[in-house]
């Protein structure tokens, strides 16, 4: 079997000019990174009224068995244009976090793949090295400003801005800066994120062009006075300077799959600590030129798919018409409580149980009024009845399911998928939010856990209920919330696999992020800085004299 590096650079891939003729684009509207990337600038003048059919592709709860999200887009989208549907995806961009860590990239897997694979999984049109540089510009002024006799007199033990950097680095999560005397700064403590979960990246994706992500930079807080009053990047006057770092890291990019299907890929929020999908503008980019938009939003549909619906949706203007769960036989025998190292046996016991881990993420993205179908990605070792027993367990709650080989055959194994999905896509359906604007903080999380998550409700330590009441009186008490919580679990406790009852969320503290435009809610123990794994990714890679590539999965 080859792997999935392997696949991508025997790969045929055409120029960018050609993908982009036939997504619609007009040449002036493309700028070529290279042969096969290439930054879209749509050009305003352009009418286009056009709005395609948008197909959200989620999950269940992640497993170290692998579920397969980005292979399933990839492939659901070459059966659509197999089938002769204009069709495009909208995708994130990878974080070297994971890539050098232990999850892998994120450009699908087999003969479902974008390409240049190793391009987008590396440092591709360098949209993520300009976050680190423009989130670091602001640490760098904010500590400045303290040095040059802090004329905003901010509180050196209030700043709420680390630093980033887009690699797993545990040893980065506390620091102090500032040492070695007078002229080496003021020393205070600080630490880093990674940068996917900067608000710097919460903007790129959130932001509808240039000028509204400098508004949105003008708002970020970055630390409170000695009057505990917010201090802003308006107060310390960058915001010009950092939406010039990323004129160009806010424009989509465009590859094509295995298949030469248009991708835009862009922004790579992780759905555990921020929203979790790509852009507002890539996936308005890829409904505008296309009949099918295929896109994916992170981890399982507690987390990205709730993202997706509750902050991504009302600054896209569109919800989906189809959303499809992913599910693989190992993933729910490993929740029904089969060992990771028996997962090749069949075990129908195990998936009795596991299966309402798939069924509790189905009544999640229904609760929204949109069809939901599972796609049961197919792994070569699944036995018929193993098959039979999650697609009626999916059927039990009212989304049709069927299985999709594209790992082992690109589009020509999610035909039945395709068709399902065109067949939904042109239901007529509804869309009713989780939550309202006007819902206290509090409201909106208990509607999650109970409505989501499948849990009892929300329980905030007295830290969390102080920063509520401060809030309040800010005004920032009514935002919507981004939950960080683990991905493993419907509830916060990672152990807890299946679908766990009665449980109670715990949030520790909130992070408000006023640019992005909504609240984090930090729960249970989940990190902002991951760190690598005993054997990590990194370990493995590798490159020869002729530049082949090796390792990168
Ligand atoms: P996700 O988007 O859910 O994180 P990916 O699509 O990135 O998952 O897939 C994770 C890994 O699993 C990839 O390396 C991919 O090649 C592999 N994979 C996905 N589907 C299958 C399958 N059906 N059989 C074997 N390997 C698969």
């Amino acid at each position: 079997m080859k792997t999935d590096i392997e696949i991508a650079q025997e790969a045929t891939v055409l120029p960018i000019t050609e993908i982009a003729e036939k997504a619609g684009l007009k040449p002036s509207e493309i700028e070529p990174y290279g042969y096969d990337k290439a930054k879209i600038n749509l050009d305003k003048d352009v009418k286009r009224d056009h709005e395609g059919k948008l197909i959200l592709v989620t999950s269940i709860n992640p497993t170290p068995a692998g579920e397969g999200k980005s292979t399933v887009t990839v492939g659901l989208a070459d059966a659509l244009q197999a089938a002769g549907k204009k069709t495009m995806i909208a995708l994130r961009e990878p974080s070297l976090g994971p890539v050098m860590g232990m999850k892998g990239g994120a450009t699908g897997g087999g003969y479902s793949q974008v390409v240049p694979m190793a391009d987008i999984n590396l440092h591709f049109t360098g949209d993520f090295h300009a976050l680190t540089a423009a989130h670091d510009l602001l640490a760098a002024a904010l500590d400045n400003s303290i040095y040059q006799g802090n004329p905003l007199h901010i509180d050196q033990r209030r700043v709420i801005w680390k630093r980033v950097l887009d690699i797993n680095d545990r040893a980065l999560r506390h620091t102090t800066i500032g040492l070695g005397g007078p002229t080496s700064g003021v020393p205070r403590e600080d630490g880093f994120d990674i940068t996917v979960a900067s608000e710097m990246m919460a903007i790129l994706t959130l932001s509808t062009d240039l000028m509204d992500l400098k508004r949105r930079v003008n708002n970020i807080v970055v630390a409170y006075d000695f009057d505990k009053q917010p201090v802003t990047v308006k107060d310390l006057g960058v915001a010009g300077a950092i939406t010039v770092l990323l004129k160009d890291a806010i424009k989509p990019n465009l590859v094509q799959t295995l298949a030469h299907t248009p991708a835009v890929i862009h922004g790579g929020p992780f759905a555990n600590i921020a929203q979790g999908t790509n852009s507002v503008l890539a996936t308005r980019t890829a409904l505008t030129l296309a009949d099918y938009a295929v896109t994916e939003a992170g981890f399982g549909a507690d987390l990205g798919g709730e993202k997706f619906m509750d902050i991504k949706v009302p600054k896209l203007g569109k919800e989906p018409d189809v959303v499809v769960v992913v599910a693989t036989v190992r993933a729910l025998k490993h929740h029904g409580g089969q060992a990771l190292a028996d997962l090749k046996q069949e075990d129908l016991s195990a998936l009795e149980a596991g299966v309402a881990n798939l069924q509790q993420n189905i009544k999640a993205m229904k609760r929204y009024g949109v069809p939901v179908v599972v796609a049961v990605n197919r792994f070569t070792d699944d036995t018929e009845a193993e098959l039979a027993m999650v697609r009626e367990a999916a059927e039990a709650v009212g989304a049709q399911a069927v299985t999709a080989d594209v790992w082992a055959k690109g589009g020509a194994g999610a035909t039945d998928l395709a068709e399902l999905v065109v067949e939904k896509a042109a239901e007529k359906h509804g869309f009713s939010p989780l939550y309202e604007e006007n819902d206290s903080a509090v409201e909106k999380m208990n509607k999650i856990v109970q409505n989501i998550y499948g849990g009892a409700g929300v329980e905030l330590s007295d830290k969390a209920k102080k920063q509520l009441a401060t809030f309040a009186e800010q005004g920032w008490d009514k935002l919507p919330i981004v939950m960080a919580k683990t991905q493993y679990s419907l509830s916060d406790d990672a152990k807890k696999l299946g679908a766990p009852k009665d449980f109670t969320i715990h949030v520790r503290e909130f992070v408000p992020k006023l640019g992005a435009g909504f609240l984090v809610a930090l729960t249970g123990n989940v990190l902002t800085m991951p760190g690598l794994p005993k054997h990590p990714a990194a370990m493995d890679i590798d490159i020869d004299e002729k530049g082949r590539i090796t390792g990168l999965f």
